[in-house]
């Protein structure tokens, strides 16, 4: 099991390098494990800081679990390099939180649809667009690669709520079903 670094740790601050070296074998088996965390922890995404790895390089997964009812499903995409080089004008709040903030929510203001650059695992260029919720995890991932945490973002304070008042004022669940 690979450790993700939480709120403080002086890693989430720093910015990500580029990777010139895609064959590397301990990148290739750091994103492995990284992708095996996430799905273990329920996650919709993850970034390089977030497991104390130097590298550019992120995960977005987008599914729908009890926290994100309404997210779509996608397979896991690994995004090595990623560059967002257009956004749309509109933005559009929503609740987001962290694997590296356990226990904290913030309602945060992203743009509706990012348009990035990135390079698969092997290398390869590639360019995406991605709309809504799946465009909200690839710009909260993109941050972590600058050092940028989603608590950074919340227009105010008062915009942050516990995990327990989440379930209880927005998913309006049970607070002994895991989530
Ligand atoms: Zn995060």
């Amino acid at each position: 099991m690979i450790d993700i670094l939480q709120l403080g740790h002086p890693q989430l601050r720093q910015s990500a390098q580029p990777i010139t070296n895609f064959a590397d074998d301990t990148l290739q088996t750091t994103i492995d494990q990284a992708l095996t965390q996430l799905i273990q922890a329920g996650g919709v995404g993850i970034a390089a800081p977030q497991v104390g790895n130097d590298w550019s390089w992120c995960i977005v997964a987008s599914h729908p679990t009890l926290r994100y009812p309404d997210a779509p499903y996608m397979s896991p995409l690994v995004m090595l390099n990623p560059l967002i080089i257009d956004r749309a004008e509109t933005c559009d709040r929503g609740w987001e939180g962290c694997l590296s903030v356990p226990g904290l929510r913030g309602l945060v203001s992203r743009s509706t649809s990012v348009r990035v650059t990135y390079q698969n695992r092997d290398g390869e260029p590639r360019a995406e667009t991605f709309e809504g919720f799946a465009a909200r995890i690839v710009q909260h991932e993109c941050d972590h690669l600058n050092g940028v945490m989603f608590i950074d973002r919340v227009e105010r304070t008062a915009d942050l709520m516990s995990e327990v008042e989440y379930r209880r004022q927005i998913l309006k669940i049970p607070h002994d079903l895991p989530i």
